[in-house]
């Protein structure tokens, strides 16, 4: 009772602090203060328990006489019981309680012992809410009473330490244990009693892990992923990256993260705590109900949007001691953007430990390194040592055939296709609705275990899942298939199989998947729809406000320049997913060689599958006068010398410089101009002046946190990706510095909007025309991957 007390718990904290990882020091505590209270409380002499030493008064008695039970007369729960040695498998068991005895005699009794005081009782173990406690009993040496009440714990009890019993609950607990959800609680006069399953065991367990936060708050156990980037409040979905690091400190028994914005603006202070305000978070905030609120503490004033945004985390154990911390490198426009990110980067760190539980510690500290995060290996380990036995997700499951054991080698690599995705099978027609990286999609989805024998055992499944594109938030063959995928289209394929912690997490019967799991070799099979593809904002404003959208205008424009130059090669510098060379197929135009550069390997792929099918399409592309003789894409960054790049008629680069750093974009300024050469670049990019006139008209306005909106519209881009956006002024600049150096022409204009009416254009643009007849000759260089090549002779191929 003394640990099942909440406030006596926390009293005792204060006289020792190690009681926190060993509450049976409370009992200590509790009973030397109880002898020095004489002639009100009775130690006994197991040193475990203490008496009144006068009778109840007979109201009390009486009270609780009249407290009437419904209790059935007898009935049965399912509990789950967690052997002491991680090589035995954990089961379930059942209780038969009645309404006439004490649940803790049987408890007891499953425990092997007689008495309910032999038996003791932890905390509350997952959710602040839960009733969940874990069952034990200390053993008789413990209770050696020749010992000082707070060396107890230091008994040497070799192997009999319940390693995952231990985990739970964040104190030593010896021998089997059992886990179950009985017990009176304030609320109701009633034994409160719950069915413990498999699958709640898993759920706990996964709840420990950052990724494993995430994909319960997603309720999409087999498909959700931790996001490797917070982008925006909007397209985030589940828990927010803070919120799950406070879950993940409250479940590993850590002091609360601390999170500072270093302070520009106090920096001279001489406050020993340094120039950290210290903020004050909110209490974690449930799924759907309004975001949680950021308060800075002390300051008063609002928080100024002069300075950039910097976050440093800080993670203390119980005992103060720092674990790790981080600081960003990167300065973000919002301080929400900052804290959030800060801790999506100690998540993933933190994942890694979990996900290869014998990482070494040269990987941990290089992953950390690359992360911007320091930890202090001596007391990281201390908290983290016992992780490593738990979640060793096979080890758990020594009993199973080894059939499972060798999953990576399951099935022929023949038929593999990327992210171990095998089988592959896509239905329905292709709408030309394709998701693209920031797109926010839904899917429809269901997940199977599949035997190789062809049985199959729902695992999950959800009608709507909504994730954003590009960021890692499904895992990697999901994400991979999806982008494959147009509106409307179904796909089914063969995955390998998660840990099978995640899997038994998932299953709605357990018993029956671990059955399957250990009769045979299994793999995981997705049957997915692509339901719904929202473009990222950007996009959508585009479409929204101008007619023809906007991409289509700047389409038109080099179009236009390409018709008008009798241009015979063209190149697409950062080409995307191939919407000028699509274009460009379906007008007549003098091009015989078009070429797309791109570094996005995804945009590409669907780049080349769009030009495949068009260029060998069996129409007769003499009717559109189409005389395209050959087509490559190629893969690799245009700010990099590749002579097969060089030597064009006309070069684009629509909306891509602004996705650059901006040393990266002049980079590819001089890289073009000076060495790739064409006779004339077309260059476009935002009019960051025009902002102002997407925002007011912006239809997603209200997706926008109301209570940023105000602070940040005038600093916002169009999109998340972009890393700078210019005014006239500043493009001018640039461009005009450019074409001088390298002994260009340039003139500007752009598209959206008028241009001599102020704020100009939408999408300005520049074109540069080379002013040298023969550009010099070059060094023959190959940096980029040829990622697809077509010539004229491979469509009379595939007309045969
Ligand atoms: N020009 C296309 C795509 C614009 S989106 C259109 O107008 O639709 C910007 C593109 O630039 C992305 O596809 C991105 O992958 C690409 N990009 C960004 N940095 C790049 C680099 N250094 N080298 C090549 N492509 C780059
Ligand atoms: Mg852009």
């Amino acid at each position: 009772m003394a640990m099942y007390d909440a406030k006596l718990t926390n009293l005792c904290k204060h006289i020792n602090p190690e009681v926190e990882s060993n509450p049976l020091g409370i009992t200590s505590i509790i009973l030397s203060a109880a002898e020095k209270l004489s002639g009100s409380l009775l130690p006994l002499e197991d040193h475990l328990s203490l008496k009144r030493q006068s009778p109840h008064p007979p109201d009390v008695l009486q009270s609780v006489e009249n407290c009437e039970s419904t209790l059935p007369e007898s009935f049965e729960i399912q509990a789950i019981r967690i052997p002491s040695s991680v090589n035995e498998t954990i089961e379930t068991l059942v209780l038969n309680l009645s309404s006439a005895s004490y649940y803790l005699d049987v408890i007891a009794e499953a425990l092997g012992v007689t008495e309910a005081s032999r038996v003791q009782v932890s905390r509350t173990i997952g959710k602040a809410s839960s009733e969940i406690r874990l069952f034990f009993c200390p053993k008789q040496q413990l209770l050696d009473q020749s010992l000082e009440p707070l060396e107890v714990h230091r008994v040497q009890l070799q192997g009999s330490l319940n390693v995952r019993a231990s985990y739970f609950a964040g104190q030593e607990v010896y021998g089997d244990a059992i886990l179950a959800s009985v017990g009176y609680v304030w609320k109701s006069a009633n034994l409160f009693h719950e069915d413990m399953s498999m699958r709640t065991y898993y759920r706990l367990l996964i709840n420990k892990i950052p990724s494993g936060v995430y994909k319960l708050s997603r309720e999409a156990i087999s498909v959700a992923e931790l996001p490797m980037a917070f982008t925006t409040r909007s397209n985030w979905r589940g828990f927010f990256p803070r919120e799950i690091l406070y879950t993940f400190c409250r479940q590993h028994r850590l002091a609360e993260p601390v999170f500072c914005i270093p302070n520009s603006s106090l920096g001279t202070s001489t406050d020993p705590h340094g120039t950290c305000k210290k903020l004050k978070v909110t209490e974690p905030i449930e799924e759907g109900k309004k975001s949680p609120v950021l308060a800075a503490g002390g300051g008063g004033e609002s928080d100024g949007l002069t300075g950039d945004f910097q976050c440093e985390v800080k993670i203390f154990s119980k005992c103060q001691d720092l674990i790790l911390q981080f600081l960003s490198t990167k300065a973000y426009k919002k301080q929400t953007d900052a804290v959030q990110n800060a801790a999506l980067k100690v998540l993933l760190w933190l994942n890694l430990f979990f996900r290869e539980s014998n990482i070494s510690s040269e990987k941990l500290s290089s992953h950390a390194k690359e992360l911007g995060i320091q930890f202090y290996s001596e007391y990281f380990l201390k908290e983290f040592n016992i992780c490593s036995l738990v979640h060793d997700f096979w080890m758990s499951f020594a009993t199973v055939e080894d059939g499972l054991l060798d999953r990576k080698h399951m099935k022929a690599n023949d038929d593999m296709v990327e992210n171990g995705v095998f089988s592959l099978n896509m239905g329905g027609q292709a709408s030309g609705v394709n998701p693209s990286s920031g797109s926010l999609v839904c899917i429809g989805y269901t997940s199977c275990l599949v035997t190789e024998g062809g049985t199959k055992e729902h695992l999950e499944s959800n009608e709507q899942f909504e994730f954003e594109m590009g960021i890692g938030a499904v895992v990697p063959c999901i994400e991979g298939i999806v982008t494959q995928l147009s509106v409307g289209q179904s796909a089914c394929f063969g995955a390998e199989l998660p840990p099978l912690e995640f899997i038994l997490a998932a299953a709605d019967d357990s018993p029956t998947t671990i059955s399957l799991l250990s009769s045979g070799k299994c793999s995981l099979e997705h049957t997915i729809t692509l339901l719904r593809v929202t473009e990222p904002l950007e996009d959508r404003m585009e479409q929204a406000l101008f007619s023809p959208p906007l991409s289509k205008q700047r389409v038109e424009y080099a179009l236009q320049h390409i018709q008008e130059s009798h241009a015979l090669s063209m190149i697409d510098f950062g080409c995307g997913s191939g919407s000028l060379l699509d274009s460009l197929l379906d007008y007549p135009t003098s091009l015989d060689k078009i070429v797309g550069v791109d570094i996005s390997q995804k945009s590409l792929a669907r780049a080349a599958k769009m030009l495949h099918s068009k260029l060998n399409s069996k129409l007769d592309y003499k009717v559109s006068s189409n005389r395209i003789k050959s087509a490559v894409l190629y893969d690799g960054s245009i700010t990099n010398f590749d002579s097969r790049l060089c030597g064009f008629d006309i070069g684009t680069c629509l909306e891509v410089i602004e996705h650059m750093e901006e040393q990266e974009a002049s980079l590819f300024g001089d890289v073009v101009l000076s060495s790739f050469c064409p006779r004339i670049l077309i260059i476009s990019t935002p009019n960051y002046e025009y902002n102002v006139i997407l925002q007011k008209s912006a239809p997603q306005n209200q997706e926008e946190d109301p209570d940023e909106k105000n602070q940040s519209q005038a600093y916002k881009f169009r999109n998340h990706d972009h890393k700078f956006e210019w005014t006239r002024a500043q493009f001018c600049d640039w461009a005009t510095d450019l074409s001088r150096r390298h002994n260009y022409s340039v003139e500007f204009s752009g598209v959206g909007g008028v241009g001599d009416v102020e704020p100009g254009f939408a999408s300005q643009i520049a074109v540069f025309r080379r002013k040298e007849e023969n550009p010099k000759n070059v060094e023959i260089a190959h940096h980029c991957k040829v990622i697809w090549e077509w010539s004229e002779g491979d469509r009379s191929k595939s007309a045969l």
